[in-house]
């Protein structure tokens, strides 16, 4: 059956023409899955009773079973959700001061390889559709009673390697008539998948594009991620320098320290060498370390000491809270897992 979640407002239109039905009913259908919250066909009590039929008879609304929820002692809560054909993902929610963020996954397993994260640790199965992306933050706001004010998609999975599905996702959750998420409050990060961050660039959205860069040079780098051997630092510093160009919008660079690895003042030079005039933000993460992993996180000290470098020499950088790393829901410690 189809999701009806994975259309966006304009292809649920003409889905439904192509069916006999009124384009107009896309909107009064968006506005019952993504404002009302609604978990079956009967509650979208203006549409006729026929059309409800019709409607469950072809397509699914896609509600996604919690299998699991585990409880930060600092508030963010892990969902583990059945994504209905025996595969579970994880998603993450974190509260702010300013609201409620979610880490979605957008990949069940992740083929990247990334030395230091455990997502990449079972293999890979296959895509999330949009849809089910969009129901990993309603099965979440359902679940706390809630509205979410900021998505990142910084979950399993490598967003830019599910390129249309993810791009539809943002449009979804977007939409004013859809879930309306401002698209600044919204940030999708990539390995570094030069083509796709082309193809960004191009599609008119505003949200903040995240880079996972992690060193400053192509050795350190490809020890790291093998994704460089693809797609080396010159080529994503020129596409995120092209990016920058087209949309205006600023970059925001992933650098996750890792003690004796990528963490001394040597490196804090090479990056603000490498970073020197374009408009980004740098986050630093004190490296979560995984199972079996071969990094081990930085001190206290060498991160501040690299942050201070960083800001001293003209680039904005800021250390990233650890959330939920006592129920392994930080950076780089989701994980797929099989049902069956
Ligand atoms: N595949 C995408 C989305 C994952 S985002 C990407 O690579 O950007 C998750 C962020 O956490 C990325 O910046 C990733 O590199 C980082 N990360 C992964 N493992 C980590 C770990 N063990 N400690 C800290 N950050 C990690």
């Amino acid at each position: 059956m189809k999701n009806i979640k994975d259309y966006n407002l304009e292809e649920l239109k003409k889905e439904l023409i192509s069916i006999g039905e009124k384009p107009f009913r896309a909107e009064q259908i968006f506005k019952w899955i993504y404002q009302d919250k609604v978990t079956n066909f009967d509650e979208m009590t203006n549409l006729s009773l026929e059309l409800r039929e019709k409607l469950k008879q072809n397509y699914s609304l896609c509600i996604f079973n919690i299998l699991k929820k585990q409880e930060s002692s600092d508030g963010t809560i892990k969902y583990l959700f059945d994504v209905l054909d025996g595969n579970a993902i994880e998603t993450v929610l974190m509260k702010y001061h300013h609201g409620y963020s979610l880490c979605v996954s957008t990949q069940i397993g992740c083929k990247m390889g990334c030395k230091f994260c455990a997502s990449t640790g079972i293999a890979f199965a296959r895509n999330l559709t949009a849809g089910e992306i969009v129901e990993e933050l309603l099965a979440v706001e359902r679940d706390q009673n809630i509205k979410i004010s900021n998505v990142v998609y910084m979950g399993i999975g490598e967003p830019l390697d599910n390129y249309e599905n993810v791009v539809n996702s943002i449009r979804i959750i977007n939409n004013p008539k859809g879930i309306n998420i401002g698209a600044r409050h919204i940030s999708v990060s990539t390995s570094g998948l030069v083509p796709n961050i082309y193809r960004l660039a191009e599609e008119n959205i505003q949200c903040t594009l995240s880079i996972s860069l992690h060193a400053t040079n192509n050795e350190k780098r490809s020890k790291m991620m093998p994704v460089n051997n693809r797609y080396p630092i010159e080529e994503l510093i020129q596409a995120c320098k092209d990016y920058i160009a087209k949309t205006n919008r600023r970059i925001s660079f992933e650098y996750a320290l890792a003690k004796d690895n990528n963490d001394n003042l040597e490196d804090a030079k090479e990056l603000v060498k490498l970073l020197k005039g374009m408009i980004c933000h740098v986050n630093l993460i004190p490296i979560n370390k995984i199972e079996n992993g071969a990094f081990d996180k930085s001190s206290n000290e060498n991160i501040i000491k690299f942050r201070d470098y960083l800001n001293e020499h003209g680039i904005v950088a800021t250390i990233r809270r650890e959330l939920g790393s006592d129920i392994d829901a930080a950076c780089g410690q989701l994980r797929r897992k099989n049902l069956k």
